[in-house]
């Protein structure tokens, strides 16, 4: 079995063997990019090596051993050598790229004999060593698991002793000194002397990468990514080549277009003499790629004909890591580029403009998650004009927010779990800060570039992130931010603009998100290729404006409730459940038509010819009575009854279980009187819009049926009170009645109910709750122990559960058109929204998918893709 491949084996098809970066780096090996030669330990490797209770074997040590010798013979180099060493970085390279989740080793093979060897090469005593003391402490961290702080605090000693401020002042004899402190240092924390044998070095170096795959950073990454546990981490061995020999050496990390915008323009920061981790560490201030134009200009032509090459050989927005030695460039890696919602809907219609790749491919590119990232308010223009910034960093990644300070990431988490908006503020932040990062608003760093880890990592989850403010100063241990002379505490509330980099003291107005040229060409492509119809959940004109601007093509849930709730009408909703007898409660109800019948006025003219379910009235009445004294004893006095007579009315109507209880058209069925009350309003709503040349087609929903019988029961209600409408206005029209499928025995006998219905909706909030028998209001307190346990690898009320609930959603649908061909299907659940969710129901056969406004785009898109 083989498990080692050289560079120049392998090619970009290879991921799940060779893993990202393996791959890539194969592929531009092929391609003529330089790159330091070297070879990929496969994930096979990595698999087996769990299998082996996380030990090397034999066979693959000798496969090692073998390409070592061939990575000597093309360098000309030897392992230890005290002429002329070779030296490897080590790193990890999984299939799906996980950035800063894995660990890397440079400059290993060096050793007391090697730093000779190097010293005399390079003719650089200082760099020999230096690049010795990195490769300890780095050796020590990643490898072995020892604190850098320890030997973090030996450098700075030395710095003191010397009496000098930069590493760079440090000479040669002060390095060599510090090597032999890390080594005892070493020694000490560790227990045993420091590996001098370089092939030894590999095995522990290619054994911790392994490890790394199985750490708690990585696993939770990959819980967030949905990234399977199996598939294993790559290891990459590959020739060092050094960016820190001098000033006609250095390196950095690239773009070929900008991640944040789109913009197709080189984008990126390098650092003139070091190495990788010190621009991804943000020690020192990199610069922006645009000067290294200046700086060298040769370098600089060079990387811009690579990256232009690299993406159109991948046909895709390249990110990649380089290192310039002694004025010659080599590529370390290129993969790509991970970039806000904003940049890819820019680069995919950009580059089919181009001609790079066509509109299918430009659909394809987007992620329908990732859209949620360019739907998200930002700050209104007042707000903007009448606050003035207190500090300016990257503009990192887009959006508004708005919160409250957490100076650590655990705080960060809790607070937010606990209900609170928070902004997470860091010097920096590393993966340890991942979970405070995914529930805070918004990030705010003082340190690191726009490819440090606050940065990549926000923009990767469309989070607002403004990083390197470097007027903020952060005392953690204090729990302090101070810009300028002015100290803010947790208590403060911020507010970032992470599309211009700005801070803001306070809590600053947003509006909701304005779609531009881009956006709008973008969907039209969308559309074309997507056949599956997109509605939206609304009940107010307000959120039928926003669906509308976001491209719904109808509403596929108006809750008739939310209607009843606003305060001027409330009251008469409770006179209305309190009445205790027909007469009283048919009153209250002539008050409430007129008001239900405006909303439907006017959302039927917002929505023009476009198709709108409303739903007939679904929660346990005793939702909408007063809990308060003074409100119950406002009621009493207007009903002429005494307020106990209320309490008592309101005691009646408590349920020890209420979603189970008397609800849905169960309502309907005790009291007909409110279903005729609401046929009858939509019904005049429509015919109403018919007079102003508005053709309506109401479609009336009832919800929560599990029966035929009671649900025809209702249906020949509603039915009766529209033949009186239309005997009054003298006039009929078209109007569709169906049900919402949302208890199991509805779907099961869903041949009965389609004989009495024009559609379908399912309700997979309920579906989903009645399937597992789970309760939606308190699932939560749970249920987040399942998805921590792995019982459950997904929350059931976000992603639909194919195996169960899915299975009675295709019953549902293979009865519901046996009984009914003309019966049409649509779903109105939360899971409306969710991509994974609406490409299988499009393979399910349903007509169309409801979901929240702001997931209209995102619905649209996870349609089109399952199309193409
Ligand atoms: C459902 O149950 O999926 C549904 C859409 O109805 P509601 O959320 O109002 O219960
Ligand atoms: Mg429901």
């Amino acid at each position: 079995e083989k498990y080692v491949y050289n560079f120049n084996e392998g090619n970009k098809e290879m991921k799940a063997l060779l893993g990202g970066k393996g791959a890539n780096l194969a592929e531009m090996t092929t391609m003529g990019i330089c790159v330091p030669y070297g070879f990929t330990v496969t994930t096979e490797a990595c698999t087996r090596f769990y299998k082996e209770d996380q030990k090397l074997w034999d066979d693959l040590n000798n496969e090692v051993s073998e390409h070592i010798k061939g990575l000597e013979k093309e360098n000309g180099k030897t392992f230890g050598s005290t002429d002329d060493p070779l030296l490897v970085s080590v790193r990890s390279g999984a299939p799906i790229s996980m950035p800063g989740m894995m660990d890397t080793i440079l400059n290993l093979g060096l050793n007391d004999d090697a730093v000779l060897g190097l010293a005399k090469k390079t003719e650089n005593e200082r760099f020999a060593y230096d690049s010795y003391r990195r490769f300890i402490q780095m050796f020590a961290d990643v490898a072995m698991e020892l604190d850098k702080n320890n030997f973090e605090k030996l450098l700075s000693a030395k710095k003191k002793d010397r009496n000098v401020e930069n590493d760079t002042d440090l000479n040669a004899d002060d390095l060599k000194e510090l090597v032999e402190e890390y080594k005892a240092k070493y020694k000490e924390l560790k227990g045993e002397d420091f590996p001098q044998d370089p092939r030894e070095q590999l095995d522990l170096a290619i054994s911790a990468v392994f490890k790394s795959w199985g750490n708690e950073r990585a696993i939770l990454y990959r819980k967030l990514n949905d990234i399977d546990d199996a598939m294993g981490t790559a290891v990459n061995v590959q020739t060092m080549v050094f960016g820190n020999m001098g000033d006609t050496s250095g390196t950095g990390v690239a773009f070929s277009r900008n991640p944040a915008t789109g913009e197709n323009k080189l984008f990126g920061e390098y650092l003139i003499n070091a190495q990788g981790e010190d621009v991804v560490a943000g020690v020192r201030t990199p610069q922006e790629i645009a000067t290294l134009k200046d700086a060298m200009p040769e370098v600089y032509q060079e990387f811009a004909y690579t990256a232009k090459k690299l993406e159109e050989h991948y046909k895709d927005m390249q990110d990649m890591e380089f290192t310039i030695q002694e004025g010659k460039l080599f590529l370390l890696q290129t993969r790509n580029g991970k970039r806000t919602a904003h940049a890819a809907v820019k680069a995919a219609v950009d580059m089919v403009d181009e001609g790079l790749i066509d509109k299918k491919e430009a659909v394809l590119r987007v992620n329908p998650k990732d859209l949620d990232g360019l739907l998200h308010p930002t700050f209104t223009d007042e707000a903007k004009k009448s606050n003035e910034a207190v500090a300016k960093g990257l503009a990192a990644s887009p959006g508004a927010a708005v919160g409250k300070i957490a100076f650590t990431a655990k705080d960060a988490a809790i607070r937010a779990t606990d209900g609170e908006q928070v902004i997470l503020v860091r010097e920096e932040t590393s993966p340890e800060d991942l979970e405070g990062m995914v529930k805070a608003n918004g990030i705010l760093t003082a340190r690191g570039g726009m490819t440090s880890h606050a940065a990549v990592v926000a923009r990767g989850m469309g989070k607002c992130c403004v990083s390197g403010a470097s007027e903020v100063h952060v005392d953690e241990d204090e729990g302090t931010m101070r810009i300028g002379d002015k100290v803010y505490t947790k208590d403060d509330t911020i507010s970032l603009n992470g599309s211009t980099g700005e801070v803001y003291i306070g809590s600053l107005e947003t509006k909701s998100p304005q779609l531009e040229g881009n956006f709008g060409k973008f969907m039209e492509w969308v559309d074309e290729f997507r056949d599956m119809k997109i509605r939206t959940n609304a009940d107010t004109p307000r959120d039928v404006e926003q669906a509308l601007e976001f491209g719904a093509e109808g509403i596929g849930l108006c809750r008739t409730e939310h209607m009843f709730f606003k305060e001027d009408r409330i009251f008469q909703v409770r006179k209305m459940i309190l009445a205790n007898d027909l007469e009283t409660r048919k009153s209250a109800l002539d008050k409430i038509l007129p008001m239900q019948e405006d909303d439907f006025y006017q959302i039927y003219t917002l929505m023009g010819d476009k198709p709108v379910t409303v739903r007939l009235l679904d929660p346990p009445l005793h939702e909408f009575l007063p809990r308060g004294e003074a409100e119950i004893k406002d009621l009493a006095l207007d009903l002429n009854i005494e307020p106990a007579r209320v309490r008592e009315r309101i005691a009646e109507l408590e349920e020890v279980n209420p979603m189970l209880g008397f609800r849905g058209l169960r309502l309907g069925v005790r009291y007909p009187e409110i279903s005729r009350m609401q046929a009858r309003a939509i019904m005049q709503a429509a015919i109403h819009c018919h007079e102003d040349g508005i053709e309506v087609v109401p479609e009336i929903m009832i919800p929560l049926s599990s029966d035929v019988k009671e649900l025809k029961y209702v249906i020949d209600e509603v039915n009766d009170e529209i033949q009186k409408v239309f005997e009054e206005k003298g006039k009929e029209i078209k109007y569709l009645v169906g049900t919402m499928i949302e208890i199991p025995r509805a779907a099961i006998t869903a041949d009965e109910i389609a004989e009495i219905t024009d559609f379908f909706s399912f309700g997979t909030n309920d579906l989903t709750q009645m399937t597992f028998g789970l309760s939606r209001d308190d699932a939560g307190k749970f249920l987040p122990l399942y998805l921590e346990k792995d019982l459950f690898a997904k929350d059931p009320f976000q992603v639909l559960d194919q195996k169960g609930v899915g299975f009675l959603v295709e019953t549902a649908v293979e009865k519901g058109r046996s009984a009914n061909k003309d019966l049409h299907l649509g779903i109105c659940g939360e899971h409306g929204g969710e991509p994974s969710t609406v490409k299988y129901l499009y393979n399910v056969g349903l007509d169309y998918a409801s979901c929240s406004p702001f997931r209209v785009p995102i619905a649209k898109l996870a349609a089109a893709q399952a199309a193409i």
